[in-house]
């Protein structure tokens, strides 16, 4: 069977595709590390009360609070695991060294081009574009 795409010029035991997924997966890594990512996830976070009271402790008789981040889309309140940081624009693809320099500002892009998102949200948003 003929493979799909020829190897890779700069290493040829790869394809193009692996390649340049390599290079995709190692950048964004890195997005997870960027301080702009935290800091916009931090701007939607609120401190609600659960209505639960400390009992002993530093804080007793102090309000329970817990860190909620409010969706960009649906403007509901979820917990940090229910949320992602997602690009307005997305990075785009990545197969050609000319895709690099817009591909690495999109997806380290300022604090405007990121919003917060809830799992559903964001996984309406993603099949949307997949569909364009
Ligand atoms: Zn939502």
């Amino acid at each position: 069977m003929p493979r799909k795409t020829p190897p890779f010029k700069n290493y040829p035991a790869w394809t193009q595709a692996r390649f340049f997924g390599f290079i995709r997966s190692g950048l964004r890594e890195k997005f997870n590390r960027y301080p702009v990512k935290y800091a916009v996830l931090k701007d939607s976070s609120k401190d609600i009360e659960t209505g639960d009271i400390y009992k002993t402790g530093k804080k007793a008789g102090e309000p329970k609070t817990v860190k909620m981040y409010e969706c960009a889309s649906c403007n509901e309140q979820f917990r940090q695991k229910d949320v992602q940081v997602d690009h307005i624009v997305q990075a785009g693809s990545l197969k050609t060294f000319d895709d690099l320099s817009g591909f690495a500002e999109r997806l380290f892009c300022g604090p405007e081009g990121l919003q917060i998102l809830c799992t559903t949200c964001h996984d309406t948003k993603t099949q949307m574009e997949k569909q364009k």
